[in-house]
């Protein structure tokens, strides 16, 4: 187990994140027990209290300080819990653990009153009810849930010895099958815990996956169609709402059958590859997309791009081709690979579908001319 997780940083992360979220979480329904516990403590030692003056000491005024110590504490940090701005702060947690650790000195003490006045019966039910409650809320959380119980556990070791009439050898034993059934009873939790953070994992990774496939061609490794669709319907809507720019160009390789003819339908694939990486390394940045529209046809998303600085683009795909130098021998135009490009730049309350097919037009345009060059869109009149 240690070696897997060593080998996902990922997983570590998530866990230590949803660990975080749910100390949080769980710790407010554990301090909801201790006012329980605590009131009825307090309730107890009210309506009974020779149950308490029947020891060799009389502590009961730590007895009550500790309970209503408890009470505020808990109330207090439930409160505090609740009116975080933000639930998943580390600070939560930390706090958490801090109340925790001071719960667990006060109930001490209060075992401590108990088995020094006398009051033995009421230790180990108690005790039990108490830590196993800390083992259902905090068991993904070892330190935290170690913080809470060994100090009462210490406390009530420590005063079997100091008070040895007190205690008897059973309870001794009670206690020590107590401790094993309690760490059994955590690592099957904290096993389950762990389980299931790691199905959560592979679920997302399993998502990303798909999502990535979903969006992306599998044969050049840059977007497809529909993801070039859902962005560049998302820049249209960012064009509607600010004055930026936006501009397409649509690519098409020239004469790509024939080349499909000459050199094989695998050469013509890895053409294609050429041809996107010469398409990626003419891009600007990450906002520039280059997707492949179908085809031997390209298409290029450039947000905030001037019909000026996407004729700088074009040149550059222009140039990049050229120093590739693709040998293209039954092109009637060129002895090497060469594109056509059409670029048509978006207006406020253009569609989609319009600007594309404006590229087309350009495109077509571009052809016509005779190839390997770029035409900008020109609305007739
Ligand atoms: P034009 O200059 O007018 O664009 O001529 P063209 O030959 O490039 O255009 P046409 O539409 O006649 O032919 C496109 C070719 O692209 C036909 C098809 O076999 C080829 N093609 C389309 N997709 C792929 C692919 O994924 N791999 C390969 N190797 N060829 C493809
Ligand atoms: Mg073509
Ligand atoms: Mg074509």
């Amino acid at each position: 187990m240690s070696d897997r997780r060593k080998a996902c940083p990922d997983f570590d992360l998530r866990l230590s994140m949803i660990r975080q979220h749910a100390i949080t979480v769980s710790g407010t329904w554990f301090l909801w027990i201790n006012i329980l516990f605590s009131a009825f403590i307090l309730g107890r030692n009210y309506f009974s209290p020779e149950s308490l003056a029947a020891g060799p000491h009389h502590p009961r005024h730590l007895l009550e300080i500790s309970m209503v110590l408890i009470l505020a504490l808990s109330a207090a940090v439930i409160f505090i819990l609740r009116m975080a701005p933000d639930q998943q702060a580390p600070w939560l947690s930390k706090l958490t653990h801090w109340t925790m650790f001071c719960l667990s000195g006060l109930w001490a003490l209060c075992f401590y009153v108990f088995i020094a006045s006398g009051d033995v019966r009421i230790v180990f039910p108690f005790s039990a009810l108490l830590i196993f409650t800390a083992l259902i809320s905090l068991y993904f959380d070892g330190r935290v849930l170690l913080s809470f119980t060994l100090p009462v556990w210490i406390v009530i070791l420590v005063c079997n010895f100091v008070y040895p009439t007190t205690l008897t050898a059973l309870n001794a034993i009670l206690y020590v099958l107590m401790a094993a059934l309690f760490e059994s009873g955590r690592r099957i939790l904290r096993s389950w815990f762990v389980l299931a953070i790691r199905r959560e994992q592979e679920n997302v990774d399993l998502i990303n996956q798909l999502k990535l496939l979903a969006n992306r061609d599998p044969l050049t490794g840059i977007a497809n169609r529909r993801s070039f669709q859902l962005l560049l319907e998302k820049e249209i809507q960012r064009l509607q709402q600010t004055n930026a720019e936006l501009t397409l160009i649509m690519l098409d390789v020239d004469h790509f059958k024939k080349y499909n003819d000459r050199y094989g339908h695998q050469a013509g694939d890895e053409c294609l590859i050429n041809v996107a990486r010469c398409l990626e390394s003419a891009a600007r940045n990450t906002q520039d997309v280059v997707a492949r529209f179908g085809g031997e046809e390209f298409i290029m998303l450039l947000p905030d791009t001037s019909p000026q600085q996407a004729v700088a683009i074009a040149e550059r795909v222009k140039m990049n081709l050229q120093a590739l130098g693709m040998e293209h021998k039954s092109s009637p135009i060129s002895p090497f690979v060469t594109i056509s490009q059409g670029i048509a730049n978006c207006v406020k309350g253009t569609s989609a579908i319009r600007l594309i097919a404006q590229a087309d037009a350009a495109l077509y345009q571009a052809k016509e001319a005779g190839r390997n060059r770029w035409q900008s869109y020109q609305p007739e009149d």
